[in-house]
């Protein structure tokens, strides 16, 4: 059997970060082992940059990025994890501008930093609007120069364990098809985000789709706060593909129909640069109250316009965005305002990780979009993301070190290797009555209505029945291509299981949570609940297949809880 001391899944910045980490420690055998090449992870396509208080426009600290994260998520972060990231921010930024990554600069050479919404200062690094590729490039490379080893094009199926260890995982080679089980002494999961939940309008790619986060929920272990989910104010009007918030850091304007500057009353102080989740609200508020635009096809939209920033600076800071706009929407911005509307971007909730990335049993982590540490809370701020990803996915490479040096292998149990062939073959077999592209549409028309960016209890009971009642169809869902040898017909149809799976741990929550915080926005309760909802959800499956739901307090140090506002 193949078997390494650590097993990392995913390779994205926070799998790329674990495994830098682990290199760091020789005679350990480590692999990282990904659905996509490394470099082709979404975290390849942040654009806007990456926060830290470095202090390099405006006087900054680590302390005030603590407390913009912890006001920015509603105050449902953990804040012990939130001062941790912040700390060791400025630190990383470094240890990755050594590593080459390529930052923008200021004139006298330090790295440049942009205003984000909900950041008292200017603290984000970026290299123009292409941050995440120039980091996951660097990352990348530095892992093959530390002796890496990649299982690229692996597929992780499930994984296991004894209810007190991690004893490995169950995964399908993409390129022979052929079902493997890994055993190994740690397992990181870094698979990122599942805001594919909401397939026909997202910012993500067509693999976020929540498959390690599915996993652990399919393997009985709970997952944290999955009810929220950010949705992007800036989505391209036609396909949902992002507009970094840097072109509002940059100076850019949100206007409606009748030429206004709208956000003004919204967020009369932080304007277009007010938290995401704000953002978002104001634009489908203008769009609900009639001050949108619509065009022939009937899609909906407000403008952002950034013609006043001037070509040279939309073509330095913006070039990416400026492309997009092109190549997506016909629309140069240095000429014509952008059409843009809310897409759906990043999963708060996740796997139930504390700040070292450990789960609840021994030798799993979490760490990056998949996990919930919880550094976001409610709602993430921009540029949070690509810290915590680093930040966390060095401190469980870290952890894990330590304690598989301490440890021998758990068992391994092989019938589980025979359950997922069994699961696959059965997708051969099944009778075909409902076909995959129609269940998906449907699910992401199902979780828009029910679970998007303004809820109810009477649409999200209605949208839970149809999650289930769209699982019960799944079971018909047939894989008609035979071939084994990179069957996408095949991992389609398991990301699809995953996403049904996810959509359901984000409904059932969303329902208790009476209350508005962060993205999670009830219009039948529109008020945040301190008193019975300061805390985090809790998601479990029952041996009977049924979720659970539990509670578990929030970390407050030094930040208490008083109204958010911009
Ligand atoms: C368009 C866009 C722009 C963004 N811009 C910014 C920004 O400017 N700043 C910021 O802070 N954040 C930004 N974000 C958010 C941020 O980029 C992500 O949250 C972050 O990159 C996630 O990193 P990750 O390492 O957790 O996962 P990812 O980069 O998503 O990588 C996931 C990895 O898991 C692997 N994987 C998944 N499932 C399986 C499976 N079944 N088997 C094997 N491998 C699997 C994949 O192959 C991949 O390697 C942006 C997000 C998007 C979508």
């Amino acid at each position: 059997m193949i078997q390494f001391d650590i097993l990392i899944v995913g390779a994205g910045g926070a799998g790329l970060y674990a495994a830098l980490e682990t290199s760091k420690r020789k005679g350990l055998s480590v692999a990282v082992l990904s659905k996509v090449y490394p470099t082709r992870s979404h975290t390849g396509a942040a654009q806007g940059g990456v926060n830290a208080a470095l202090g390099n426009v405006a006087p900054d600290s680590p302390e005030k990025h603590a407390y913009d994260t912890v006001k920015g998520s509603d105050f449902l972060a953990d804040q012990d994890a939130v001062e941790l990231m912040c700390e060791m921010a400025p630190k990383i930024i470094r240890e990755m501008e050594h590593m080459g990554l390529p930052f923008s600069r200021l004139k006298d050479g330090r790295i440049a930093q942009r205003p984000f919404g909900g950041a008292s200062f200017p603290r984000t690094c970026y290299a123009a609007d292409k941050t995440g590729h120039v980091m996951l490039q660097t990352l990348y490379e530095q892992c093959l120069k530390n002796g890496v080893k990649f299982l690229n094009e692996w597929f992780l199926l499930s994984v296991l364990h004894n209810g007190e260890r991690v004893s490995g995982v169950v995964a399908m080679d993409l390129r022979t098809g052929e079902i493997h089980g890994i055993r190994a002494k740690a397992v990181i999961l870094a698979t990122g985000g599942h805001a594919r939940v909401y397939w026909n309008r997202t910012s993500n790619a067509l693999g976020n789709t929540g498959d390690g986060t599915a996993a652990v929920l399919r393997a009985g272990l709970p997952l944290k706060d999955m009810e929220f989910v950010q949705f992007h104010p800036t989505g391209l009007r036609r396909t949902g593909i992002l507009v970094t918030e840097g072109a509002r850091g940059e100076g850019g304007y949100l206007v409606n129909k009748e030429g206004e500057r709208f956000m003004k009353r919204y967020a009369p102080e932080k304007m277009e640069l007010a938290p995401r989740d704000m953002v978002s609200r104001a634009i489908e508020t203008e769009i609900m109250e009639g001050r949108g635009f619509k065009d022939d096809e009937g899609n909906e939209f407000v403008y952002l316009d950034l013609r006043h920033l001037g070509k040279k600076k939309i073509l330095e800071r913006l070039p990416q965005i400026r492309e997009l706009a092109i190549d997506f929407e016909g629309v140069d911005p240095i000429e014509e305002p952008i059409p843009v509307r809310p897409t759906a971007h990043y999963s708060m909730g996740g796997i139930d990780a504390d700040k070292f990335g450990r789960t609840p049993i021994k030798g799993l982590y979490a760490a990056g979009e998949c996990a919930c540490i919880s550094v976001h809370g409610a709602n993430r701020l921009g540029g949070n993301s690509l810290l915590d990803i680093v930040v966390f996915g060095k401190l469980s490479g870290e952890d894990a070190v330590n304690y598989v040096s301490e440890v021998g292998f758990a068992p391994f149990d092989e019938s589980e290797v025979k359950r997922e062939e069994e699961r696959i073959d059965s997708l051969f077999s099944a009778d075909g009555k409902e076909k995959l592209s129609d269940l998906r549409g449907e699910l992401s028309d199902v979780m828009s209505y029910g679970a998007g960016i303004f809820r109810e209890e009477k649409k999200m009971k209605e949208a839970l029945e149809r999650v289930r009642e769209i699982k019960e169809r799944a079971k018909h869902l047939k894989v008609y291509d035979g071939e084994r040898t990179f069957n996408t017909n095949l991992q389609q149809t398991l990301e699809f299981l995953n996403l049904v799976d996810i959509a359901e741990a984000i409904v059932l929550p969303a329902i208790e949570r009476k209350e508005s915080r962060g993205a999670h926005y009830r219009t039948d309760y529109p008020k945040r609940d301190d008193e019975n909802f300061l805390k985090h959800s809790i998601i479990e499956r029952g041996e009977d297949g049924e979720l659970r739901l539990s509670w578990k307090p929030v970390v407050i140090t030094k930040y208490q809880p008083e109204e958010r506002k911009y």
